[in-house]
């Protein structure tokens, strides 16, 4: 036997090397015996969490938030425009800075949150210009997109399959969502019969043929393998 770290030669009895001291691992000596040639304790990887990047991208965006809000006060008779900036802001915060807060921040809470605040945001600038398109138009489509991208989100997180069935059910609901907006648009902007579609019809039919291709692909399995081998997919 010969030391691992140093090469000088060791007697069968010994557990140490006399030199440099390495432990010795014996392959004829049961383990129990001999001092195991790791160390006891392996200290785990740290887990990076960028809180000083976070902080500071807090202040910047806390800075323009004052800043307009001095101005607006300042400069103008109250709260005027300073609103679309702020919500703005905070709409852009809640989106992209507020989840990396969290360790592994999980996109099936961060979405609602996010379409929430959008919510607001759209309500406020509805009350703000005067408007009345928000309860007729922005929240419905606002609801239906949400609970579209959510599910989507939801499924692709929690299931490991199927992820053939996704797709081509959110081409489906994609085309589906067209004709809801052209039926709110009808309803809030345009002095047309709420059911007379116009332009809605194509992109419904593109999207659900696109889908249900993906779902057919999905379910005929000596299809997508042959697929598979023809796309090197
Ligand atoms: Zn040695």
């Amino acid at each position: 036997m010969y030391c691992v770290k140093c090469g000088v030669e060791l007697a069968d009895t010994e557990n140490k090397c006399p030199l440099c001291g390495t432990s010795v691992y014996h392959p004829d000596i049961a383990r129990e015996k001999a001092e195991p040639t790791y160390p006891a304790y392996v200290k785990g990887r740290e887990k990076m969490r960028p809180q000083g990047v976070l902080f500071i991208l807090t202040i910047l965006c806390l800075m323009p938030i004052a800043i307009t809000l001095f101005c607006d006060l300042y400069f103008g008779n109250g709260l005027t425009w300073a609103g679309y900036p702020i919500g703005g802001i905070i709409l852009f915060y809640s989106i992209f800075i507020l989840p990396s807060w969290f360790y592994r921040p999980n996109p099936v809470i961060f979405c609602p949150i996010s379409f929430g605040v959008l919510g607001v945001f759209l309500l406020y600038v509805n009350f703000q210009t005067e408007g009345d398109w928000f309860l007729t138009f922005a929240f419905p489509i606002l609801v239906f997109v949400a609970l579209l991208v959510c599910t989507v989100v939801t499924l692709l997180r929690y299931t490991r399959r199927g992820r053939l069935y996704i797709a081509g059910g959110t081409f489906i609901a994609v085309g589906v969502l067209c004709v809801v907006i052209e039926f709110f648009m009808n309803i809030t902007f345009l002095d047309r019969m709420i059911f007379d579609f116009f332009w809605s019809i194509i992109p419904l039919i593109a999207c659900f043929l696109a889908g249900m291709m993906l779902i057919i692909i999905a379910i005929a399995r000596p299809l997508r393998e042959s697929l598979k081998k023809r796309f090197f997919i």
